[in-house]
């Protein structure tokens, strides 16, 4: 197995992953949606509520705002060894406002100063004029599988790597003309300046009257695009869900260990 990493910034990843199979590919995507646990608010105390939204919606919106997550500050609540929440599990955040003002996420108080919102800009609702919002919001650590919310990789992606062949090119620049992308150029013959944006849409092949151009994908390597939403790097969250996987490979090897 190789790992070529093409871009990598807090929020995105481009990488390219070879020596694996369709199968183990299609893993890793569905561990970085549904196995990477993440902080999100869970359980909301409205105290006081005079804005125009009801209790259910604003709850609602608390649940989607991305909480910067360090996950080894925190447990899951069904692995925590308390009864009904402590900090190890959970983390409160309260909410303490008067109009006229637009509430942000930015506006929550949270008892922990490491896990606060991923951005401070999202809008929670428009309060008038001696309109107040007083509420305790609980945050705990879930899984994507669970809900939306709990999922720190917005978008997670990959196609396999795309293998362009050229043989007996004659220059007309018949492909250069149609590729959607941009990624072929001419100088003489037909030159690839980045195999792997392409899209695999084959025009290109349609094109070549002389059949030069020949598209393959390489079965065994794959193209992944990664987005997280603020809530921890992308880099965390791409080792997570490998590391899931391999927790998850041992319990099914010890498991499978007692019938022989
Ligand atoms: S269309 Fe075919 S012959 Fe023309 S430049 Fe492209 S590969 Fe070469
Ligand atoms: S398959 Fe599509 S994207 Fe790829 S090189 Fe050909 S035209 Fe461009
Ligand atoms: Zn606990």
């Amino acid at each position: 197995m190789n790992v070529d990493i093409i871009e990598l910034s807090e929020l995105k990843a481009k990488f390219v992953l070879s020596g694996v199979s369709p199968a183990f590919a299609n893993a890793l995507r569905r561990s970085m949606i549904i196995e990477v646990p993440s902080l999100a608010i869970d359980d909301v105390n409205i105290y006081e509520n005079m804005s125009v939204l009801f209790d259910e919606v604003i709850a609602l919106r608390l649940g989607l705002i991305p909480l910067k997550t360090d996950l080894n500050s925190y447990v899951l609540r069904s692995e925590c060894k308390c009864d009904d929440g402590c900090p190890k599990c959970q983390v409160s955040l309260m909410l303490s406002v008067e109009g006229p003002k637009t509430v942000y996420s930015g506006d929550l108080q949270s008892s922990d100063p490491k896990v606060v919102p991923a951005e401070a800009n999202i809008p929670i609702v428009k309060l008038k004029k001696d309109q107040k919002l007083v509420l305790e919001a609980i945050a705990i650590l879930g899984k994507g599988k669970d809900h939306a919310k709990w999922q720190p990789a917005v978008a997670c992606g990959y196609k396999n790597m795309p293998k362009i062949v050229i043989s007996g090119c004659d220059g007309c620049g018949a492909c250069v003309d149609v590729c959607p992308i941009g990624i072929l150029e001419l100088d003489k013959t037909v030159i690839v300046k980045d195999e792997a944006k392409c899209s695999l849409c084959r025009l290109c092949e349609k094109s070549c009257e002389s059949g030069a151009i020949k598209i393959n994908a390489d079965s065994t390597s794959f193209v992944f695009s990664v987005e997280v939403d603020g809530s921890m790097l992308c880099i965390e969250a791409i080792i997570r869900a490998a590391d899931e996987i391999k927790t998850k490979a041992k319990a099914l090897t010890k498991s499978l260990s007692v019938l022989t």
